[in-house]
């Protein structure tokens, strides 16, 4: 358990976070973290661990002393209250104050791991809270282009052995440092606040807990975003591996190969036997996400619905690509992802539609429950949807669209625009989550982590 004193500094460390209103760019971060380094020049160590796929430098500022502690941020480009948390991390380890600096560990903290992948969603990070602006600026990597899962794997006739420059950073970091803990400063989108652990950490749990209660976040009582995994306790999720998903979707009788393509962090990590942690952040909440109440609908009933909703949009989306796709003359990113996405959401309904056959889902589902599997393929629609109109009409601004391309952009179009409206009209139910509470849970969890992984690595721990 989180000693009662520390907790009580974590809250009040977490308490004098200022109010901040977007997310800084790039730019700001590197900025900002070498200013705070140049300041330090003492205490902090910047190292070059590596280049980015367009050359961009990606830098780990380390701080302290101890078992190393792995600190990632913008692991998933397009989730990045992390890089708030990375800064005022490297802020207080580097200025000696607060409970970062007291806990011990040498702390190796790389604040933007994908630069090229921030910068392509830049365009909404002064605006966060509204959710339209947000989905037109969206970037999500396609799965093998993301860092934290684009590790080599070799498990059940699943192999994948070419990781990204970005990724092999990582690698370089963790083999230098053999890390005792690491974190990758993830965040969800709607709900509550959940976390992903190794079971090791189990003595943060009541933090995990106490800390967002304390600063009025509601906690995820929804679906897990991984039907395979039992809770370690409540919005507490064990650590996700590609290794454990492919064990546990062959076990349910599902093929694995579109659903997991290459390793994780964790897997790699489970080589220097590191714990792991991960605390997932909505920016905007509603009051179903949290309401473990009856819904007065049958769990089978919107598992089934969910599955439909996913069958249509990867239909939409298929149908656009194939459409598109012998014409287009633009590699990038953004088509990369949009091409995974659609076919991945075009095979995503089996999964629902497996679990509403088993007994077990004829039930009532509870109002968190009915929420979060309604609102998941209106996430995927806007989210998707958008990128691949994004990816069509980078064509025609380059002059490169065909008028298969353009036809297919101009259908695609129709329905993205009925999607905005109806995540629109949704948009009042949603409470605009303030950032620096957000990051508050995010760096108080985090202290808590690295508390409990450090007290297993103390000497005279129990092994
Ligand atoms: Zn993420």
């Amino acid at each position: 358990m989180t000693a009662p004193d520390l907790l009580e500094r974590i809250l009040a460390r977490v308490d004098a976070l200022r109010p901040v209103s977007g997310f800084p760019v790039v730019d700001e971060i590197r900025a900002e973290a070498d200013r705070i380094a140049a300041a330090h020049p003492d205490r902090v160590t910047r190292t070059t661990i590596g280049a980015s796929r367009l050359g961009e430098e990606i830098v780990d500022y380390a701080v302290g002393e101890g078992p190393s502690i792995v600190i990632v941020g913008g692991v998933h480009p397009n989730e990045p209250i992390g890089f708030h948390t990375a800064l005022a991390l490297l802020r207080d380890l580097a200025e000696e104050r607060g409970p970062a600096a007291e806990l011990g560990g040498r702390w190796h903290i790389v604040p933007c791991i994908d630069p090229d992948g921030a910068r392509l969603n830049e365009s909404w990070f002064a605006d966060p809270g509204d959710r339209i602006g947000y989905a037109r600026g969206f970037y999500r990597p396609a799965p093998v282009e993301q860092v934290e899962w684009s590790f080599p794997l070799d498990h059940r006739g699943i192999v994948f052995d070419d990781p990204m420059p970005e990724t092999r950073a990582l690698m370089g970091l963790m083999d230098e440092t053999e890390p005792a803990l690491i974190v990758g400063l993830h965040n969800g989108e709607l709900g509550g606040v959940y976390y992903y652990a190794t079971p090791d950490l189990v003595g943060a749990i009541d933090a995990l807990h106490a800390i967002p209660a304390h600063l009025g976040l509601p906690l995820d009582r929804g679906e897990p975003e991984f039907a395979g995994s039992e809770p370690l306790a409540e919005a507490v999720f064990p650590e996700l591996t590609s290794i454990d998903m492919i064990d546990a979707l062959e076990e349910m009788g599902i093929d694995p190969t579109p659903h997991v393509v290459s390793g994780g962090t964790g897997d790699y990590g489970r080589l220097f036997g590191a714990s792991a942690f991960v605390a997932e952040l909505p920016y905007w909440s509603h009051p179903a996400s949290d309401d473990t109440s009856g819904s007065g609908r049958s769990y089978r009933e919107v598992l089934l619905r969910r599955a439909e909703e996913l069958d249509e949009l990867g239909a939409v989306l298929l149908r656009a690509l194939e459409r598109a796709e012998p014409h287009l003359a633009i590699d990038s990113p953004l088509r990369r992802g949009a091409t995974a996405f659609a076919h991945m959401m075009a095979g995503s309904g089996d999964e629902a539609r497996q679990r509403a056959a088993a007994p077990e889902s004829d039930r009532e589902a509870t109002v968190a429950e009915a929420f979060s599997n309604e609102d998941h393929p209106r996430m995927f629609r806007l989210r998707f949807g958008t990128m691949l109109a994004r990816t069509l009409r980078a064509e025609v601004v380059a002059g490169t669209a065909a008028p298969a391309v353009r036809l297919a952009l101009a259908d695609l179009e129709t329905h993205l625009e009925a999607w905005y409206r109806e995540a629109d009209a949704h948009q009042e139910t949603l409470e605009v989550l303030p950032i620096e509470k957000l990051v508050g849970v995010q760096l108080g969890t985090v202290l808590a982590a690295a508390d409990a992984a450090l007290a297993l690595r103390a000497p005279g721990a129990p092994g």
